[in-house]
């Protein structure tokens, strides 16, 4: 019996892993894990805790004579927890945090062993930055690159290999000052958005100290069974499956969505969610999505900066505790072609310190309509830059299929406020009337009919009644640059409008003249940006028609998406959040990631194909071939389609890699290609006869014997569990 036989029979006797007593203690252990405000209330002298208030709060910097206090604190918090070493915790720009552990062991001038942590390793590191990506900002002799410890996210602790470890939230640069990482960006678009926000706010006469963005993600997976997964080393190295025929069944039945949770899955999703307390994750939703084997979980959305860690870590939390449940999970964006993609809804708004939701229609009329058109104006503007915050070969496979949204950008409001903005923009409706229609609209609309109308499914960037989902975020991908470029726009597009409005406004008596004075403003903006309001069906045929006449951008393919980082307009909107240099090298970096992913795709295949389904093929091949020799020496008149169609198929296949093994060798011998010029050619050239393979090689997983077929099947890793 061949391997995935044998795993498939295993398979049937796997129990649900157990969990250790004490399911119940939500409660008490949530946040016990990190050193939240309560830790440092109770833990801290007088003096360092006032400073590192502030500092949290962005109001001083830390004082280098309180750090050593916070550090011997900490220190004591973390061995008392079994912690043994503490390191910084960062993002590089790769697609998992970073991390280099430090053993708290040290040795006193007489060389006795002591335990010590000083103020200055909690606040600075200094990793050898070589060989984390750079695109250019530095080279090998110069790899200096520093982690300085972000306050804004707690320090937590993290348990694996049956040890503890502190991690110190960090930010990333290089020795010039200049990002690294995938943090700073979004917390220097955070000074950037409140800054626009607390203006906004003053103009409209409303008082806060201070305006941050807020980020719900929900995350999607698939969870597998990890011995099948284990052997399809596609899925293990990319991600994703590059072969596999649909199966007889798949999601058409529509019987996984919202259905009773599989027990094995119910108990690792248990697991991760306890871990996910400990570590403060406020984790609320839990269900089956629409693809068999797919799942979401989504937390209570956070301030952005910490939002964005939460789902790092969760993301890491859910592939580590897989492994103790003998399942695998998937976050790429398509591990399955023909089913169902997953996605990392990014729901997105702005707060106050006061606890006022910005986007919340029943606030304040002027201001919510002041910010709704200043985001629908920015994602206007600024269509193509969004398009390359979601760019990545992960997204490429998903995007505009099975219920993802299409590639182009609009924003969805829902059907009311969509008419609403119609009939304001078109002078159908009193001015006097808006405010309380505004309320109207939106306060008796059940949230559901917005939230749940398919429609909304297909599109890019949706208006949820008091927030915006920003869904074509792919799964597997940081919310980071989405929410830093997103803050940026909205603060460039807030700006352009204050200044109009301020001026507008200059000589009104009364909040009543004051808002008469900035409709026109609101008006002539919306009416500008009015193309990218769509409330249809995203992925007709006419729409695309549609979305072209309005001169909206339709870019299929990320490797076109990512040049919109170097444009004018997007240089002029990051200001302050990412230099023209720094987004020249993240430019460079996607590139060339996007042109490596598809050639470790192509080689994939290859090698595959070579080793383990030719090897099938032949074997059936001369199977069939003795059986037919069998047969005629009976006189038995043998069928012979089989086989005929076997072999042909075999021979197509043959040509097919062979054409992807040349464009592969062509692309390496030529050294001095660039890797801008070597994605063009794996978008270009590799892509459509990669997808050619794949179409013959599904073909051919049907018409070969299933007892020597050598990699799990789609219906096998889908819903085998
Ligand atoms: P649905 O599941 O219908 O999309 P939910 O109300 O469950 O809507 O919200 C989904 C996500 O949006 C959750 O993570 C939730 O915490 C988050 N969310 C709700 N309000 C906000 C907000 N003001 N800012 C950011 N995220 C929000
Ligand atoms: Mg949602």
């Amino acid at each position: 019996m061949n391997a995935r036989l044998e795993s498939i029979r295993s398979i049937g006797k796997k129990s649900p892993a157990h969990l250790k007593s004490g399911h119940n203690k939500q409660l008490n252990e949530f946040g016990s894990h990190v050193f939240d405000r309560s830790s440092m209330e109770l833990l801290l002298p007088k003096k360092a805790l006032e400073n590192l208030m502030n500092a949290i709060e962005g109001r001083e910097r830390l004082d280098p004579s309180q750090v050593d206090a916070i550090a011997e604190v900490l220190k004591d918090w973390a061995i008392q927890h079994g912690a043994t070493h503490y390191t910084h915790w960062f993002q590089p720009l790769t697609h998992s945090a970073a991390e280099k552990h430090d053993s708290f062991l040290s040795w006193n001038s007489e060389g006795q062993p002591i335990e010590r942590f000083r103020g200055k390793e909690l606040i600075q590191g200094e990793p050898d930055a070589s060989s984390f990506p750079s695109g250019g900002l530095r080279c090998t002799h110069e790899a200096r690159g520093y982690t300085v410890w972000d306050p804004t996210t707690p320090p937590f602790l993290w348990t694996g290999g049956d040890g503890v470890t502190l991690c110190i939230p960090s930010v990333f640069f290089s020795w010039k000052g200049e990002a690294l990482d995938h943090k700073l960006p979004l917390l220097r678009s955070e000074q950037k958005i409140q800054e626009a926000g607390l203006r906004l706010l003053k103009f409209c006469g409303v008082e806060a100290r201070a305006v941050y963005s807020t980020l719900g993600a929900e995350q999607e997976y698939f969870a597998i069974d990890r011995s099948l997964y284990l052997l399809r080393p596609d899925l293990s190295l990319v991600g994703r499956t590059v072969f596999g025929a649909r199966p007889p069944k798949g999601q058409e039945l529509e019987d996984h969505y919202f259905s009773s949770v599989k027990d094995r899955v119910l108990a690792y999703m248990h697991d991760f969610e306890r871990e996910a307390a400990k570590l403060g994750i406020p984790l609320k939703t839990r269900h089956n999505e629409v693809a068999p084997a797919q799942h979401e979980v989504a937390p209570l959305f956070e301030k952005a900066s910490l939002a964005v860690d939460h789902n790092l870590l969760l993301m890491e939390l859910m592939r580590q505790t897989a492994v103790k449940h003998d399942l695998a999970c998937l976050f790429h964006e398509k591990p399955f072609a023909g089913i169902n993609g997953s996605g990392k809804h990014c729901n997105w708004s702005l707060a106050t310190d006061t606890g006022l939701n910005l986007l919340d229609p029943k606030e304040n009329s002027l201001l919510f309509l002041a910010l709704l058109t200043a985001v629908i104006r920015a994602v206007h503007h600024h269509a193509t830059l969004l398009r390359a915050t979601i760019a990545s070969p992960g997204n490429d496979h998903r995007l505009g299929g099975s219920e993802a949204p299409p590639t182009i950008l609009s924003v969805y409001l829902g059907e009311s406020l969509e008419k609403l903005v119609s009939d304001f923009i078109h002078e159908r409706i009193e001015p006097e009337k808006l405010p309380r229609q505004i309320d109207l609209g939106l306060s008796h609309l059940p949230r559901h009919t917005t939230d749940r109308s398919d429609r909304n499914r297909t599109s890019f960037f949706a208006f949820t009644g008091n927030k915006f989902e920003f869904r074509a975020v792919g799964a597997s991908a940081s919310c980071s640059f989405p929410i830093a470029a997103l803050n940026a726009i909205v603060a460039d597009s807030l700006h352009q409008i204050l200044d109009e409005m301020e001026k507008a406004a200059a000589s009104a008596k009364g909040a009543d003249q004051k808002f008469k004075l900035c409709l026109p403003i609101l008006r002539m903006t919306l009416l500008a940006s009015q193309p990218v309001i769509f409330g249809g069906n995203g992925y007709s045929a006419e729409w695309e028609k549609e979305a072209e006449k309005r001169g909206l951008p339709n870019i299929r393919k990320s490797y076109h998406a990512y040049a919109a980082m170097l444009d004018k307009s997007t240089i002029r909107a990051l200001t302050g959040v990412l230099s023209e240099h720094e987004l020249h090298s993240r430019y460079e970096i996607q590139v060339e990631q996007y042109a490596k992913t598809v050639q470790i795709e192509a080689n994939l295949m290859i090698e595959l194909f070579r080793t383990q389904i030719l090897p099938a093929a032949v074997t059936w091949q001369e199977k069939l071939g003795r059986s037919l020799a069998v047969l005629s020496e009976l006189k038995i008149n043998p069928e012979t389609r089989l086989l005929d169609q076997l072999s042909s198929l075999v021979s197509l296949i043959g040509d097919s890699i062979a054409a992807i093994d040349e464009v592969e060798r062509v692309a390496k011998q030529t050294a001095d290609l660039g890797w801008e010029a070597k994605a063009k050619v794996f978008c270009e050239l590799a892509s459509p006869k990669m997808e050619e393979a794949r179409r013959l090689i599904d073909r051919l997983e049907a018409v070969v014997d299933n007892a020597v077929w050598p990699l799990p099947k789609y219906r096998e890793l889908l819903f085998i569990i």
